[in-house]
């Protein structure tokens, strides 16, 4: 199945038209898309047994929003990807390098990106996975249970901030400045993917690849992200896995090629639709 947050309501879309969870359940079920993920387990039932039709038509991918607009916590994963790893000048990592985006970094699918005067504004595209229910000490053979959705993400980072103290020794703060985080268009069930951990992403600068690969090249894969980090912390409904990109990124070329105003980054995940972002 996939959802998409309409102006703040939860959509069910399906191919024939897209169903307001809230109106659909007579109110059963909540509009907005935070208290949805916090009660993930009734959408999910109520969606694979609605039988009713679709109310609305299909949204448009640019008129949606963040499908977890407002998520406790972001994590994000550095190095995932051996080939970005060896292009980034590092060795791949033996555990995951676990990076935080604040919340006030986070937005959504379509719009501008305001790097006033930075000249070091790379790129990296990243399936995202959404938390759909609270997990501790969770197992790697369980852990998609525990997912609401995949989504597509750009971790946009400032390399220059990211690297003030030495290499990638201030990442949180080089990827949490504001609309860095961006996340959408469409929240995709696990159950959508023949393979889960098998996910194609790909980016564009103004039409150019500049990156594609897919999440069965993780190092780290979802299901391990989710047993590591759930050793460490809890994760909530609607918290965010940014879960690495593949080579491609500007800081991996020589000399490095960073964002300038006027560019356009669309990003795509497989399923979940694209992204496309305008440089300001
Ligand atoms: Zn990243």
């Amino acid at each position: 199945m996939k959802f998409a947050n309409l102006k703040g309501r939860t959509k069910l879309v399906r191919a024939d038209g897209a169903v307001d969870i809230d109106q659909a359940s007579n109110g059963a079920l909540p509009a907005d898309p935070d208290e949805a993920l916090e009660r993930w387990d009734e959408v999910l039932a109520w969606a694979q047994t609605y039988t009713g039709q679709a109310t609305e038509a299909v949204p448009t991918l640019q008129e949606l929003s963040a499908p977890s607009p407002r998520p406790r916590q972001a994590f994000g994963i550095g190095l995932n990807y051996a080939p970005h790893a060896a292009e980034s000048g590092f060795e791949v990592p033996k555990h995951p390098f676990v990076f935080a985006k604040m919340a006030s970094s986070l937005a959504g699918p379509y719009g501008d990106l305001i790097i006033r005067d930075s000249e070091s504004i790379d790129w990296e595209v990243e399936a995202v996975v959404i938390i759909g229910r609270t997990a501790r000490d969770v197992d790697a053979g369980a852990a998609w249970d525990y997912v609401a959705g995949v989504t597509c993400g750009q971790d946009f980072s400032d390399r220059a901030i990211q690297w003030r103290l030495g290499p990638n020794r201030q990442t949180t703060l080089g990827k949490s400045l504001p609309g860095f985080g961006r996340t959408g268009p469409l929240l995709v069930t696990p159950d959508e993917y023949e393979n889960p951990d098998d996910i194609e992403l790909s980016c564009t600068v103004n039409g150019e690849e500049r990156q594609h690969g897919r999440t069965s090249e993780l190092i780290f894969n979802v299901p391990t992200l989710i047993e590591y980090l759930t050793a460490v912390t809890t994760l909530f409904p609607g918290d965010l896995i940014f879960t690495g990109t593949p080579e491609g990124v500007g800081i991996g070329r020589t000399p490095p090629l960073y964002l300038k105003p006027g560019d356009v980054v669309e990003s795509f995940v497989a399923k979940a639709g694209s992204m496309k972002h305008v440089v300001k």
